[in-house]
């Protein structure tokens, strides 16, 4: 049955002029040999989601739809809303019409040949694909030191991600439906996905260096994005504090023990270096201890307000079938 192979591609596209076209240009490739295969249905799209972009993106997405809307859509956000809500609402957006929807950033870092196998492995039965570097031979010493160390910090604190795996995954419509359940506003896909569960498997790609333009996640970016998965995943920072609080005491237990033992000795008014060490080291560790359950104070609060995650200014999609 046809319906059962409708692929959507969810792309989003912040200021991504640079590489839209050829972006495109290797999907359409994609499509027209998956469809030939007959792999996807013909009433697959590549739908590319606008996220505010303050360039031509937009104005291109409208043009290749105009040019080829049996295989491009677009949908276009209000503002901008960040990565993840970018990729939730183009999965939103066509959870009840395709099969399957494999989500991939826009520079072609992620490989689009590794989407046949993704397809396949849906039709072996899988309900999520998870597309996994194999290598990282194009980042820089520092990004893939910091990317490594990222996803084995998440594992000590408890969030399980996929090791190695962005968001270039497969998810089918079933689990889709599902994800809309998931109404968190703190949105870390890579590690909701897991939590749904179903029969999932992976598949490995190289990651190529991005094709044009600059990566949109600084330094700056990338650091708020772990504290976002750890604190939106796991309480064991707040479990820590109380672990430190704890150890604490006793230390000081045996501290006033041995001040009692110098003040017993005679040598009292030793302490001087001593008190001033210990203020500053417990003033430094409460305020961490503060930052920290500050963080999942500020969760809360963005939590119960239960804002729209994203918000869909336009939605191009034809959905006749190709007619060749
Ligand atoms: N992106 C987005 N909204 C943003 C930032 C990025 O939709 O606010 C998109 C971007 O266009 C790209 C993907 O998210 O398709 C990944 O971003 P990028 O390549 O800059 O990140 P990196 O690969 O460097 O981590
Ligand atoms: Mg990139």
């Amino acid at each position: 049955m046809a319906e059962e192979k409708t692929l959507y591609m969810v792309v989003p596209c912040y200021n991504e002029e640079a590489v839209l076209h050829e972006t495109a240009k290797r999907l359409k490739e994609k499509y027209v040999s998956l469809i030939e295969r007959e792999l996807i249905s013909k009433e697959s799209r590549v739908v590319f989601v606008n996220d505010g972009s303050k360039d031509k993106t937009w104005d291109i997405i409208c043009e290749l739809h105009a040019a080829d809307p049996q295989y491009f859509s677009g949908i276009n956000l209000a503002r901008n809303s960040g990565h993840q809500n970018a990729v939730l609402a183009g999965l939103m957006t066509v959870k009840d019409i395709c099969s399957m929807a494999i989500t991939m950033d826009a520079d072609l870092q992620d490989d689009v040949n590794a989407i046949d196998a993704m397809v396949e492995k849906y039709h072996e039965g899988n309900q999520v694909v998870y597309g996994v570097r194999s290598a990282r031979k194009t980042d820089t010493f520092f990004k893939k030191f910091t990317a490594e160390g990222f996803y084995k910090f998440m594992k000590v604190m408890g969030a399980d991600v996929v090791y190695n795996h962005a968001d270039f995954r497969l998810m089918s419509s079933r689990v889709l439906k599902e994800l809309a359940n998931y109404r968190e506003v703190n949105l870390f896909l890579r590690g909701l996905v897991p939590l749904i569960g179903f029969q999932s498997c992976n598949v490995y790609y190289e990651r190529a260096e991005r094709f044009a333009g600059e990566s949109k996640y600084p330094l700056k970016k990338m650091l708020a994005f772990a504290v976002n998965g750890i604190t939106s995943f796991s309480t064991k920072p707040l479990k820590l504090i109380t672990a430190v609080g704890f150890l604490m005491s006793i230390i000081s237990v045996i501290a006033i023990i041995w001040a009692f033992a110098v003040k017993i000795i005679g040598r009292s008014e030793l302490g001087w270096s001593s008190t001033m060490c210990a203020i500053w080291f417990i003033g430094g560790l409460q305020l961490l201890a503060l930052g920290i359950i500050g963080e999942y104070v500020g969760k809360i609060y963005a939590e119960v307000k239960q804002r729209p995650r994203y918000i869909i200014a336009d939605f191009i999609n034809e959905t006749d079938n190709k007619n060749n």
